[in-house]
């Protein structure tokens, strides 16, 4: 089902690339972007367009936006899984070979300092004066940097792990909700009362419209 465009232009992709799909620049890409290519050199893993590596990522936030940009595993493709556990920590397998390495970060200092902490709070909350706003940036860009840069035996953790392979995404046939009308992959509908219906029929959970 899946048709392969290889019209992606051939450059290797950068930090960069990163920070203009993601919006703005943060630690957090700074994360996914250094486990990313650290994952794939473990793996010897180089073309982003590879549908052959899967990452699991066990964060949902800014970090997961660098991993699809440098290693190419998006939702879509079914090569992204998130278990959002809150934690720098990124699996990616391989499933040519079967192999696979889990990276994590050595405690960050600069991000989980006292001031730090409190300066963040304070401008989320708006209640920062533009000198403490500029100070937060300042710092946000200093571990930016700090995380690009850092020797990787000094940042990161890169374990060989052996894991079952995550499940291929599936091709589902459409069917007709009999409730709604909408269309629906077949393998997510629900027998109600002998009528086949989609799952926010089955369950009340269609997206609530304001009236
Ligand atoms: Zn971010
Ligand atoms: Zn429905």
């Amino acid at each position: 089902m899946h048709t392969h465009h290889h019209s992606r232009e051939s450059r290797p992709v950068t930090f960069e690339d990163c920070i203009r799909f993601h919006g703005h620049s943060c630690p957090g890409i700074a994360y996914g972007f250094r486990a990313a290519t650290a994952a794939m050199e473990a793996l010897g893993v180089s073309r982003p367009e590879d549908e052959e590596l899967v990452a699991i990522c066990e964060t949902d936030a800014c970090g997961v936006d660098a991993i699809q940009v440098i290693a190419g595993t998006t939702s879509g493709k079914g090569n992204l899984i998130i278990h959002d556990y809150g934690k720098h920590a990124f699996t990616f397998y391989n499933r040519k070979d079967g192999k696979a390495v889990r990276i994590t970060f050595h405690r960050d200092e600069a991000t989980e300092a006292g001031d730090f902490a409190s300066l963040r709070k304070k401008v989320f909350s708006g209640n920062a004066s533009e000198v403490e706003e500029a100070q937060l940036h300042e710092l946000m860009h200093k571990a930016t940097v700090d995380i690009l840069h850092a020797p990787a035996d000094k940042i990161l953790r890169i374990e060989k792990i052996t894991i079952d392979a995550p499940k291929k995404a599936r091709i589902f046939t459409s069917v007709t909700c009999e409730t709604c009308g909408e269309s629906v992959a077949d393998a997510k509908t629900r027998k109600v009362n002998g009528k086949c219906v989609c799952i926010p029929c089955a369950e009340g959970t269609h997206i609530a419209r304001k009236k």
